[in-house]
């Protein structure tokens, strides 16, 4: 008897169904996940800028350094991947090169009135106005350049982008895009 009790404290305890699902190697897993992130030094853009706040305070025109990072979830396809790191590199490369040392203006505010003809932008705010050469500008279609809003339009384009480069299945995109060393502002979508 007493060899029997000291037999079964050294013994591991039996694994439940649970425990050795988890431990399995080889198949994939139903409760698997996975996801690509993309986080380089180059994806950065240098633009001009305001926005406006609290309803009518509007900013002075100014500048950021913006950095930009994306994040694609969905199921591994045949090659065992969820996206091929490539189109996602070149992909965000080509959108962040786009707004690389321009003017970035809010087609959809309320109150900034942003008008362009062949040559020139003309913007307003109540008693203010700027004029901006054409190829200076990109016109966004959003209500604000915030961070958060260039990153739904990033992330837009990231989506438009690789679904005509690649098969990929999404099954949510995140796109982040800091304005000051660490101030991110993220957007998330999925289908
Ligand atoms: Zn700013």
């Amino acid at each position: 008897m007493a060899a029997a009790v000291v037999q079964r404290l050294f013994c591991f305890p039996e694994k439940t169904s649970t425990q050795r699902r988890l431990t399995v190697a080889g198949p994939f897993l139903m409760n698997e996940k996975y996801h690509v992130r993309i986080d380089k030094e180059y994806l950065v853009f240098s633009a001009g800028h305001f926005i406006t706040y609290d309803g009518d305070v509007c900013e002075r025109l100014h500048g950021h350094n913006y950095r930009v990072s994306a994040e694609v979830h969905g199921p591994l396809d045949e090659n065992h991947y969820v996206v091929d790191f490539i189109a996602l590199r070149d992909t965000l490369k080509e959108i962040v090169d786009q707004l690389d040392h321009r003017m970035l203006l809010p087609t959809q505010h309320p109150l900034i009135r942003v008008e362009a003809d062949e040559t020139s932008v003309e913007v307003t705010f109540r008693e203010r106005r700027w004029i901006f050469p054409l190829g200076d500008c990109i016109l966004l279609p959003v209500p604000n350049t915030t961070t958060e809003l260039l990153a739904r339009y990033i992330g837009q384009r990231l989506i438009d982008g690789l679904q005509a480069r690649t098969q990929a299945v999404f099954d949510k995109v995140r796109v982040g895009v800091d304005e000051n060393f660490g101030q991110w502002g993220v957007w998330e979508w999925s289908p």
